[in-house]
């Protein structure tokens, strides 16, 4: 094995000693006999991975992958922070969660699913959305953090707070058929130093928004779970370079980069100015989300109607609705009262409508906001639906239901 001089999980570990130990694992050699029998894991490495606690961010797609594994490894203790809810959208990703589980904390209905699958390893469930008031607290009883977060101001706020505390941190994001997968361990650089700045809000659109294969975040969800294993295990330390990796599921490749700390980084550089958590929500242009089902990526503007307002404009016979979602999307559901658009009709829309007043909609204002930008750039007099369908149906508005096809 190779030495390396970078401080090992136990050697960074802040967690406090007198910390519950999990029931010993009821028949080791019994469970865990296929990776025993790997030299580089071996009995000490179970026990050590048994004494190991992990905490992870999000029951979500990424969670779900990384967690199960981690918990059918035999990592003593795994902890789920998610303030949310299931939700029959989760479904075809979050693997977790059962259809029955519709409505439950996905912090329970995961912990569920983890216990029954290895009831040596002890979950501790945090319904809580993290945030910089709680973050400090549920990082620092944990030797890892595995980030399956979904949006920026909470990817900033992980990375911060786990530089902060000196946690290694196995961070991964998806959208479409694409996923990046990065490993930080403390002095090794982090996702600041990769990303100083995140993009402006708006400008990347969520897996709401944009869509998701679901097996891709099975991939990069269980390629965390490597990861973390492996930085337990203390085997196959990298060089000094980090690992950041790149997948592409439509050519079904990889790429992997090396990244150097950067000496200017604002929090783990040489100089830096960041030496406490700052506020994430200013930082990145947009609110945390208090919910995933409260997109709040897309600020509010002059042009922007919410819910309520929508409703109004909809009563009205002389404004026209248009959602630019696609024909699928369309399809399995939308607002009474709309017509599907695609973005190459916008100027027929508004040759056709000039003097009317009209709503733009999508899943959740990205799009709309882009196509009633460019209806106003025609002349016309264009507002988007903030939060698009995914706000309208939490806050209750009609929707027509397509059911669908009979196999
Ligand atoms: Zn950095």
């Amino acid at each position: 094995m190779i030495e390396s001089k970078f401080p090992s999980v136990e050697e960074t570990r802040t967690a406090p000693n007198d910390r519950p130990s999990p029931s010993e694992p009821s028949n080791m050699m019994a469970r865990y006999q296929r990776q025993i029998l790997l030299p580089e894991v071996g009995v000490d490495g179970q026990e050590r991975l048994f004494a190991s606690r992990v905490l992870i961010v999000g029951a979500g797609a990424l969670g779900s992958a990384a967690a199960t594994y981690l918990s059918a490894a035999g990592v003593g203790t795994l902890g789920l922070v998610d303030g949310d809810t299931v939700d029959p959208s989760n479904l075809h990703r979050q693997i977790l969660h059962d259809t029955q589980d519709i409505g439950a904390p996905k912090t329970r209905s995961g912990a569920k699913r983890l216990k029954a699958l290895n009831p040596d390893v002890r979950i501790e469930e945090h319904q809580e959305f993290l945030s910089t008031d709680n973050i400090i607290r549920l990082f620092s009883a944990y030797d890892l953090i595995v980030n399956g977060s979904d949006n920026f101001p909470t990817r900033y706020l992980v990375n911060d707070a786990s530089v902060l505390l000196r946690k290694p941190l196995v961070d991964a994001a998806i959208l479409k058929f694409e996923g990046q997968l990065a490993v930080f361990r403390p002095g090794m650089g982090c996702y600041r130093c990769l990303f100083p700045s995140p993009p402006p809000p708006g400008t990347v659109p969520d897996c709401a928004e944009a869509g998701i294969l679901g097996a891709v975040a099975g991939v990069l969800g269980s390629m965390q779970a490597v990861e973390a294993l492996k930085l337990l295990l203390g085997i196959f330390p990298c060089t000094a370079q980090g690992t950041f990796l790149l997948y592409d599921a439509r050519s079904s490749s990889w790429q992997r980069m090396a990244f150097q700390p950067n000496p200017d980084c604002v929090i783990c550089g040489d100089h830096a100015t960041i030496t406490e958590l700052i506020d994430y929500e200013d930082f990145c242009g947009s609110r945390l989300p208090s919910a995933i089902n409260q997109p709040t990526a897309i600020p509010a503007s002059e042009f922007a109607v919410n819910a309520d307002q929508a409703l109004d404009l909809l009563a009205d016979p002389t404004v026209i609705a248009i959602d630019v979602r696609s024909v699928d999307e369309f399809r399995c559901g939308h607002i009474p009262g709309t017509q599907l658009c695609s973005m190459e009709d916008l100027p027929d829309i508004a040759r056709t409508a000039a003097n009317r007043r009209i709503l733009v909609i999508c899943a959740s204002g990205v799009r709309s906001a882009y196509a009633a930008e460019t209806l106003r750039s025609l002349g016309c007099h264009a507002w988007t639906l903030q939060e698009g369908t995914n706000g309208w149906n939490y806050a209750g508005g009609p929707w027509v239901s397509s059911e669908p096809p009979a196999i």
